[in-house]
């Protein structure tokens, strides 16, 4: 009975597909983010002071059917 432990020596010269793989989805993310889900028409970004100054809100409203596609947010520290 022989196991040979095989290391995977060439693990470096892996083919470079990992960016542009990242690149598509990150476009493909950005993409549906833009888009209302109900009409397709592309968002519109607004973002506001929140309550206080340390914050941030990020809506993304569709301007054909008013819908409100997400609300982000972000608190400054
Ligand atoms: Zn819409």
């Amino acid at each position: 009975m022989q196991e040979k432990s095989r290391k995977p020596e060439n693990s470096k010269s892996q083919p470079k597909t990992q960016d542009s793989n990242q690149a598509e989805l990150h476009e493909a993310f950005v993409d549906t983010q833009n888009n209302c889900p109900l009409c397709a028409t592309e968002l519109v970004i607004e973002v506001d002071i929140g309550d206080n100054e340390f914050t941030l809100k990020e809506q993304a409203k569709c301007p054909a059917c008013d819908l409100v596609a997400r609300v982000k947010d972000h608190g400054l520290h």
